[in-house]
């Protein structure tokens, strides 16, 4: 890798940490080499208190672009020029697109996520959705889902007030009709979930030293007319997962949301599509 590197090379890099982990870098060297584009991905360890120097080497650099991970994703916002209107709501970026010294945030997040249920051949728009969830990502999800199109939206959480912040910024901004509950509210869950037609969890539990829980307690609140998605890709699936399939489900894990993140980052950065099933196969395929 790196043998196309010239003088001409225009660089583009993950701010965030930890980082060393992320898969971005091979996903993003791996579509540029296939393409044959004068590009290069890097992964840089940036804590919060670094943010605006991010930025600004950046800009000193003449990088294309970045993208933002945690703990930056709201940080970086008052050292960008503009924002677009999801990154304007959800007030963080995980995308940077430089275009000659203006530089533009984007949230490629929530994208990514309709773009995997899409390719799933799911289409919730017009339709009802239940999301576990209040935090970045399930913000991200909820903004996008609303602006693409979703009718109405439950969003559980445990925490209930963030529930209630994420459902009144849907409500306020958007059209969709948005209702916030406690996750601990069972009969509630188990309402909305058989009105709905797409289940997304975008809480923690289900990955490391949750792994193994559900935040669905029992398989008998799954219908089968309900498409079950988790963020979580580590494990592949998840308990919640395996419930859903148990119950006659379609599932999706969380490969596709970062896969489709990045290729509509990729797409900013380039122009072009990314080659996804190429990427797919790198990265999760081995
Ligand atoms: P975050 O901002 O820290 O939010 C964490 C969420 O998990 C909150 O809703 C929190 O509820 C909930 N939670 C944590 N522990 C819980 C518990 N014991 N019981 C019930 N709820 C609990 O994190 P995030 O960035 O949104 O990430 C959420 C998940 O999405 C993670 O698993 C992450 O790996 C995944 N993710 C995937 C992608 C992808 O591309 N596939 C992208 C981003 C994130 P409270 O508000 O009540 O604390």
């Amino acid at each position: 890798m790196g043998s196309w590197i010239t003088g001409k090379t225009a660089l583009l890099g993950l701010f965030g940490s930890p980082v060393e982990h992320s898969v971005s870098p091979v996903m993003h060297n791996t579509a540029f080499e296939a393409l044959g584009l004068d590009f290069a991905y890097l992964a840089f360890e940036i804590g919060t208190d670094d943010a605006g120097k991010a930025i600004e080497a950046l800009r000193t650099f003449r990088m294309r672009g970045a993208n933002v991970t945690m703990p930056l994703k709201a940080a970086v916002v008052p050292y960008l020029d503009k924002l677009t209107p999801a990154a304007k709501l959800i007030g963080a970026v995980n995308t940077i697109v430089n275009d000659n010294g203006v530089l533009t945030g984007h949230i490629t997040d929530g994208e990514g996520y309709m773009m995997s249920v899409r390719d799933a051949g799911l289409d919730p728009a017009g339709k009802k959705m239940t999301l576990a969830g209040a935090g970045g990502a399930a913000k991200a999800i909820c903004v996008q889902a609303a602006l693409d199109g979703v009718k109405e939206l439950s969003v559980f959480n445990r925490d209930r007030e963030k529930a209630e912040k994420l459902a009144e910024l849907i409500n306020r901004n958007t059209d969709c009709r948005a209702k916030a509950f406690g996750l601990d509210e069972k009969e509630a869950l188990r309402r909305e979930l058989a009105e709905s037609c797409l289940f997304a969890n975008a809480t923690r539990v289900g990955m490391a030293q949750m792994e193994g829980q559900s935040v669905i307690p029992e398989t008998d609140f799954f219908h089968s007319g309900l498409a079950v998605t988790d963020a979580i890709y580590e494990p592949e699936k998840t308990r919640l997962l395996q419930m859903a399939e148990a119950a006659g489900c379609r599932t999706l894990n969380g490969l596709g949301m970062v896969l489709f993140q990045g290729a509509a980052a990729f797409r900013l950065w380039t122009g072009r599509e990314m080659p996804v099933e190429l990427v797919r196969k790198k990265l999760f395929q081995k």
